[in-house]
C-alpha cells in the first residue's frame, strides 16, 4: 500500500462510519444514501486509488480540470457527475464525460444540454441546482435557481430529447435566512423534492450535504452526499 492509498482508505472509512452513523440516527437503511467523492483539484491517480478502494460516484465541478481527469480514467467503470456552475460553451466537453449534471439552473443549459446529448448519443441524468438563498427570477451565488422556477426546469427537461430529470440538488447557503441552519436548509429542498415528485415520480434523487453537514443531509433525507475534503483533504487551492 502507498502512502496516498493508505491515507484515502482511512478518510473513506471513517466517512462511511458517520453516513452510517447518521443512517442509524434517522432510522434510514445505509442502502438509501449513496457517497459521491468530489475529486476536484485532486489527480486522475487519487481517483484511480478511490475505484480501487470501491468508489463508483465522483463528482468535479470545472469543466478544464474534470476532462483530462476523465479521460485519463475512462478504463474505469465510474459514475460522473458534473457539480459545478456550467456555462453553455463547455456543454458539449461535459456531456462527453458527465452521466450527471447536477448544477442544472437555466432553460438556456437544458437546451444545450440536450443538444450535447443528443448530438454525443448520451443520456444525461440531470438534477435541478436550488438556491435556497435566491429570490424569484435570481440566480443563488453559487449557482442554483430560485424556488419559485423548480417546476418549469423541471417540465423543460423532461421535455428535452436526451436528458433524464432525476431530482434535486443544493449547497447549503452561505448568505440569507439559511445561513448557518443547513438541517432547516435541508428539510426545506425535501419539501421541493415532494412537491416535485408529485409530477415527476422518477426524479427521486435529492444531492445534499458536504463535508461538514453530510449529517444534516441525511437526517434531512439526502439520497445523496457529495464528500471532497473529508475524503481527499483540504483542497490546495480553491475549487
Ligand atoms: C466542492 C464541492 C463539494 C464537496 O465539498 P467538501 O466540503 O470538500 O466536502 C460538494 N458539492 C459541491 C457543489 C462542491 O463544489
Amino acid at each position: 500500500m502507498t502512502d496516498r492509498r493508505t491515507e484515502l482508505a482511512a478518510n473513506l472509512a471513517q466517512v462511511e462510519e458517520r453516513i452510517a452513523s447518521a443512517c442509524a440516527a434517522a432510522g434510514r437503511e445505509r442502502g438509501e444514501v449513496t457517497l459521491i467523492v468530489v475529486t476536484k483539484t485532486y489527480p486522475a491517480s487519487d481517483v484511480r486509488i478511490l475505484h480501487e478502494l470501491g468508489v463508483r460516484q465522483v463528482a468535479e465541478n470545472r469543466d478544464q480540470d474534470a476532462a483530462p481527469k476523465a479521460a485519463a480514467c475512462a478504463d474505469l467503470s465510474l459514475t460522473w457527475h458534473f457539480v459545478g456552475q456550467l456555462q453553455t460553451n463547455k456543454v458539449r466537453s461535459v456531456a462527453g464525460y458527465a452521466d450527471v449534471v447536477q448544477s442544472v439552473d437555466r432553460v438556456r443549459l437544458v437546451t444545450a444540454l440536450s443538444a450535447a446529448a443528443v448530438r454525443g448519443e448520451r443520456e444525461l441524468g440531470c438534477l435541478i441546482q436550488v438556491a435556497l438563498d435566491a429570490e424569484s427570477g435570481e440566480r443563488g451565488d453559487r449557482g442554483g435557481v430560485a424556488p419559485d422556477a423548480i417546476e418549469e426546469l423541471a417540465d423543460a427537461v423532461e421535455a428535452a430529447p436526451g436528458l433524464r430529470l432525476d431530482g434535486l440538488m443544493t449547497v447549503a447557503p452561505l448568505a440569507g435566512p439559511y445561513a448557518g441552519r443547513q438541517r432547516a436548509a435541508f428539510d426545506r429542498l425535501m419539501e421541493f423534492s415532494s412537491r416535485l415528485r408529485g409530477n415527476h415520480p422518477a426524479a427521486n434523487m435529492v444531492s445534499a450535504g458536504m463535508s461538514a453537514d453530510l449529517e444534516d443531509a441525511v437526517a434531512a433525507g439526502a439520497t445523496h452526499v457529495r464528500v471532497g475534503t473529508a475524503v481527499l483533504g483540504v483542497r490546495p487551492r480553491l475549487g
